[in-house]
């Protein structure tokens, strides 16, 4: 089976509510649909959504690699493109090379389960968890806002939250967030807290410390990427297990993160380390390093969130929820039977591929005015 063209259409999703994080406000989430087509009438579907927020590349710059390598993908046999894609970009170290990096890896692992009738997972991994934990996520909204959430959350079915921390104007102020949280869900309902890197390295340890007797699951970057060192320090001085996300941008930087011992656990993005494939060789690295992993989206639409669901189910059974249950931030969904959660679990959708199909009139409905072809 070989690639007889591919065909993109860009999107604008509006969030339901306004979304914040340390890095800011966000109303939108925008990115492309690439279908891959092939010889034998098979289509892949894929999705390329980078977060220019984070400074990890914009679409415009998504759709300038597309334009430059799309071409020379037409032809090849499928099972060639990712060893190929491994090449695509390479040394441009661009968010946006990952985000169409990870479109085509998945596109590409659609067609070839579809093909064989088998599931993306299947197809990655033997072993298959069916149905999967997953966590509720909460932005950095007030406290009596963040409660309300919480108390949601709770109420939905949900065994685990993540709540987004580090844009609160004093120490004090964060205090009374985890505390409010903490009280909405009661003990049984695990909790842990996302700074994406807004700490220095005393001021993690120190608010650490002081938010650890609201029994934390774990905290996610407490420091900004790229300081391994100060990541290892605050794990090294803090009771609570610590996640790295914004540093684990592919295999070689999920390497020097297990290497330097900075993390507990990896937050591992399909769209961010570039697709399916160099995701499965960082949660491999990470088993050999006794690290756990948590698959979390970028917040994307169905697609980009069937694909991290899919690579979520090859991971090993009873580790820590993961971070799917994105898609009800957002206000609708380019699929047709968006994927939700239901009691705080996630299944994987029957039908061969990622098992969800295109709804072309959602596309139209929320493009975002750019569509391209070429065969
Ligand atoms: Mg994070």
């Amino acid at each position: 089976m070989r690639v007889s063209g591919l065909r993109w259409t860009t999107y604008r999703l509006p969030f339901r509510a306004e979304f914040a994080t340390s890095r800011g406000a966000f109303a939108h989430r925008e990115g492309l649909i690439l279908r891959l087509h092939t010889d034998s009438g098979i289509v892949g579907l894929g999705e390329a959504a980078p977060i220019a927020e984070r400074g990890r590349g914009t679409l415009s710059e998504a759709l300038a690699v597309l334009d430059e390598v799309g071409a020379a993908f037409v032809g090849k046999p499928l099972d060639e493109v990712p060893a190929f894609l491994d090449e695509t970009g390479r040394g441009r170290g661009d968010g946006a090379v990952a985000a169409v990096r990870c479109a085509l890896d998945v596109a590409v692992c659609d067609a070839m389960a579809r093909a064989a009738g088998t599931s993306v997972a299947e197809l990655l991994a033997g072993d298959v968890n069916r149905s999967l934990a997953v966590n509720a996520t909460i932005g950095t909204g007030a406290p009596i806002q963040a409660a309300a959430q919480a108390a949601a959350a709770r109420e939905s079915g949900f065994g685990c939250v993540k709540l987004k921390v580090g844009a609160a104007r004093s120490g004090d102020e964060e205090r009374r967030r985890v505390a409010a949280v903490r009280q909405a869900l009661g003990n049984g309902i695990r909790l842990r807290i996302d700074a994406n890197g807004a700490w220095g390295v005393e001021q993690a340890i120190r608010a650490v410390r002081e938010l650890e007797e609201y029994d934390l699951e774990m905290v996610e970057q407490p420091v900004a990427a790229g300081d391994l060192p100060g990541l290892a320090r605050v794990r090294a001085a803090v009771d609570v297990p610590i996640a790295a996300d914004e540093d684990v941008t592919d295999v070689e930087a999920a390497e020097r993160v297990l290497e330097a011992g900075a993390a507990d656990v990896l937050v591992v993005k399909p769209m961010v380390v570039g697709g399916l494939h160099p995701a499965r060789r960082i949660i491999d690295l990470a088993a050999v390093a006794g690290v756990e992993v948590v698959v979390t989206t970028t917040i994307d639409a169905g697609i980009g969130t069937a694909a991290a669901l899919h690579l979520a189910a090859t991971l090993p059974p009873g580790g820590p929820a993961c971070g799917l249950a994105t898609g009800s931030l957002l206000a609708d969904d380019l699929i047709t039977r968006p994927l939700v959660a239901r009691c705080g679990r996630m299944g994987l959708p029957d039908g061969p591929g990622l098992g969800v199909e295109l709804d072309e009139g959602q596309l139209a409905r929320y493009g975002g005015g750019v569509e391209r072809e070429i065969s």
